[in-house]
């Protein structure tokens, strides 16, 4: 395999699709080495077919919003990859959804998904229905809009939705409704998120931002670091963001900064109860800026049109959308100490940011790896509407841990350099690689 011969052709086939390009470069360049030397993968063409999805549904959402007017959306749902499971992976609502951006992600989640030890495959859906300041009337007819055109190409062990950027609890919930009064099929397994009086599971809303920083104390562990006592500079103030500064002011360390789109809130003495829960309140409100949390907490501070990356920390942590911090955001935080950078978003760094960490060596762990712990917390949810049954907080954070500790396990096994750095990029992407491949191979050329 030749990495920039199969990018010419994708570049060729998929112009301008710049997220998806930028994706599946990042994952042939860290396989190359491993790929070339499986003759049978190359006679399998597996690469070849792994990068293009098995099919896309592109489907038009026409509502009615609150005026009375008529609004036409585009939506999508990419089944990637089933080589080892159903399609598996989230629903993402913003105005720059395109077929680029899901592609990116779809691809992205076969490998974090294969990463989780559990049988799931990869997909993502999603519209480019802009949720900021709609009415929660209109997000439900847009939910349900979308989920009649959908509902009839997935299922509990077809294709499992969940939420992602722009979809929480309560769009899962008007597009559970939804699919229930089409299929007439009252199996909760279809959707996951769901609420936790009809077949959601304790910890999902938590488990992308804790499996993150258990992702991330398990880095810190293995170079001699403690998380207790760090500063740790979070982009975004949405679920995942709120999961991560919980979790990560529960271990001891101060969260310095909180972002939006409209700019940064730096907030020097850390997060109290009642920050965190207004991190949800704002989310909820739909207005999508951070500004008002330094209304309401005079201890902090909101800096205009500025990143998260312009704060000194410890510990970066994106939490927000794809390429959030870029090579000279990377070279502020390092000149200001940063000495560990972990994307909860999916691809959250830039390449060139990615590489400037790497050059200097300093910790830094990709999405697939460190955000696994939101899917496969679904996967857990899964298993319990399989069973019927629900098991306690305790009892499925165990299990987060342990995934979290195995998919840290398997980026070291796999991304450690002879001079024992640890290219957790290259780490992850060949252990997902191998997991799918190696499925693929013995399933045949399908
Ligand atoms: N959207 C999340 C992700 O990027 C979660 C997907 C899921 O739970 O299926 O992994």
């Amino acid at each position: 395999m030749k990495v920039q011969t199969i990018m010419a052709d994708l570049e060729r086939k998929h112009p301008g699709e710049s997220e998806y390009l930028q994706a599946v470069q990042e994952v042939l360049e860290s396989i190359e080495e491993v790929y070339n030397l499986h003759p049978e993968f190359e006679k399998a063409k597996i690469v070849e077919r792994m990068v293009e999805p098995d099919r896309i549904f592109t489907f038009r959402v026409t509502w009615v919003d609150d005026r009375g007017e008529i609004q036409t959306n585009i939506g999508y749902r990419i089944q990637f990859n089933s080589a080892i499971g159903p399609y598996k992976g989230g629903i993402r609502f913003h105005k720059a959804v395109n077929v680029s951006m899901l592609k990116f992600l779809g691809f992205e989640q076969t490998f974090k998904n294969a990463l989780t030890t559990l049988p799931m495959g990869g997909a993502k859906g999603g519209s480019d229905f802009d949720p900021v300041g709609k009415s929660d009337a209109e997000i439900m007819r847009f939910c349900q809009a979308f989920m009649w055109e959908l509902w009839n190409n997935i299922g509990p062990d077809t294709d499992v939705p969940a939420g992602d950027v722009g979809v929480g609890g309560r769009e899962i919930g008007y597009m559970y409704g939804m699919y229930k009064k089409l299929a007439r099929e009252y199996n909760t397994g279809v959707l996951t998120g769901k609420g936790i009086n009809w077949g959601g599971s304790l910890i999902r809303p938590e488990a992308t931002g804790f499996g993150a920083l258990y992702f991330v104390e398990h880095m810190l562990a293995k170079a001699g670091k403690s998380i207790k006592g760090a500063t740790v500079a979070i982009s975004g103030f949405g679920n995942v963001a709120w999961g991560a500064a919980t979790k990560a002011t529960e271990l001891g360390a101060t969260v310095v900064a909180i972002s939006g789109p409209d700019g940064v809130v730096y907030n020097p003495n850390g997060m109290t109860q009642e920050k965190l829960d207004y991190m949800l309140a704002l989310r909820a409100s739909n207005r999508n800026i951070v500004a008002p949390f330094a209304e309401k907490f005079t201890d902090a501070t909101f800096i205009p049109n500025k990143k998260a990356w312009s704060i000194k920390c410890d510990i970066a942590l994106p939490c927000a959308f794809q390429n959030e911090l870029n090579g000279d955001d990377a070279a502020e935080l390092l000149a200001n100490g940063t000495w560990c950078a972990a994307e909860v978003s999916n691809m959250g760094c830039t390449p060139e940011a990615i590489a400037t960490f790497q050059k200097a060596e300093i910790l830094f762990a990709p999405g697939k790896a460190v955000n696994a712990g939101g899917v496969a917390t679904s996967g857990l949810e899964m298993t319990q509407n399989a069973m019927h049954i629900s098991w306690s907080a305790a009892e499925v954070d165990s299990k987060l841990h342990y995934i979290m500790e195995s998919i840290h396990a398997a980026c070291v096994k796999y991304g450690t350099q002879p001079d024992g750095y640890v290219n957790y990029v290259k780490g992850a992407n060949i252990a997902g690689f191998m997991k799918v491949a190696q499925a693929m191979l013995e399933q045949g050329i399908v």
